[in-house]
């Protein structure tokens, strides 16, 4: 059976590109680099070329860019970094309903020890609004922390707008930019944010390697402490093989970008569409505000997410019912009760999400496949047999 992966938000293949730079570091260049011999100078040559091109990605200064293990852990060092490096204790920081957990977590953590907390709500697309977020300040908020594209839902939030506010009252601005990486052009100075979180294999690079930007002069204290690397700012020898991997993912994902995210976005649209024209009673969550190219969330009402995915990865397609993380957890999305679906609605909402190797034909393997699966199970649901319902 062929298989069709629809789950790049979750993570995506390597790129061979990608691997190809990583061997070396794998093998014969094994130097630490920070060591002064020829070893260490060609590990540390690799590091700097690689902070280069992820600088490059996001139109940032190489020397803003620092390496971290990914996502997670340069979005915890961006929240709980600034909290820990503000003067003062009265402390209070901004966030939103539809942050991934990555984000959302740190956050409460830091409610948990006396940090006051506002988690803004969204509206039916899922948009913060820069509005709201002038009115949530008060004199003692230090930081600001809204994602850049949503993971489930693939909606960009309007983060320029609302790093004029935050630019305004001086307050840091950190985005979680996971998703969006590799996706949409990014330019630091064009959204006004003071940090952004990437990580590498969510754009065709490798696992446990992002990065986080921190805009010159914003304060940001260490997580770890215990040696020079990174600046100061973050001790560890450097997964260098990871690394040279991340800065060729951003090499790669900046040269094919607009080409790639136009006939990503084709195949996108072309698949949504055909869904939504095939199965009666479907919509497509955030569908009217602006999506990187590869997202598509479809609520088919009542089946289970989990059932769909079940049964779509039986007939070899492999897709999510929103956040991997979350998946197998009976709980309803997050992001889809913040936009405001009723719990069984949300339950009922599947996650399609193309990259690079997915092709015209899986989308139209996926047409013919996908309303057949979603037909049967509505057969076999109570809901929908009820004629006052269905
Ligand atoms: N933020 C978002 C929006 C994500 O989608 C993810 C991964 O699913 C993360 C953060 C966490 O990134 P990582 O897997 O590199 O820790």
């Amino acid at each position: 059976m062929k298989r069709i992966y629809f789950d790049h938000n979750a993570t995506t293949p390597i790129a061979p590109e990608v691997l190809a730079a990583m061997m070396p570091y794998l093998t014969e260049e094994y130097g630490n680099a920070s060591s002064i011999h020829v070893f260490g100078q060609n590990a540390r040559e690799a590091v700097e070329q690689a902070r280069t091109s992820v600088a490059a990605l996001l139109n940032a200064r190489p020397a803003d860019i620092m390496f971290t293990s990914g996502g997670t852990e340069s979005i915890n060092h961006a929240i709980l970094g600034t909290v820990v490096a503000q003067p003062g204790k009265s402390k209070h920081v901004i966030t939103s309903a539809i942050e991934h957990v990555a984000g959302l977590d740190p956050c409460e953590a830091l409610a948990k020890s006396g940090v006051g907390l506002t988690i803004l709500p969204v509206d039916r697309e899922g948009l913060v609004s820069a509005a709201d977020i002038l009115r949530a300040i008060r004199p003692e908020t230090v930081l600001i922390s809204i994602m850049l594209a949503n993971n489930e839902t693939g909606t960009i939030e309007p983060i320029a707008e609302i790093g004029k506010v935050a630019a305004e009252k001086g307050i840091t601005l950190h985005t979680d930019a996971v998703q969006a990486a590799g996706k949409i052009s990014l330019n630091v100075d064009d959204l006004g944010v003071d940090l952004l979180s990437i990580s590498a294999h969510k754009f065709n690079g490798p696992k446990g390697i992002g990065a986080l930007y921190i805009r010159k002069g914003t304060q940001l204290s260490p997580l770890l402490y215990g040696g020079h690397s990174e600046r100061d700012r973050r001790p560890g020898t450097e997964d260098v093989a990871a690394i040279a991997g991340m800065g060729e993912a951003a090499k790669l994902a900046r040269i094919s970008l607009t080409q790639e995210s136009d006939r990503i976005r084709n195949l996108r649209d072309r698949l949504e569409q055909g869904l939504l024209g095939r199965v009666p009673h479907s919509w497509v969550n955030g569908a009217k505000a602006a999506r990187v190219p590869n997202t598509s969330n479809l609520t088919f009402p009542f089946i289970e997410g989990e059932a769909m995915v079940i049964a779509l990865d039986l007939k070899g397609i492999a897709c999510s019912t929103g956040a991997a993380c979350s998946s197998g957890a009976v709980e309803p999305s997050h992001v889809l009760m913040a936009l405001g679906l009723a719990p069984e609605d949300a339950r009922a909402t599947l996650r399609l999400s193309l990259g690079r190797q997915n092709t015209q034909e899986e989308v139209d393997h996926a047409l013919e496949t996908i309303p057949a699966v979603i037909e049967r199970l509505r057969r076999l649901s109570p809901t929908y047999k009820n004629p006052a319902i269905a």
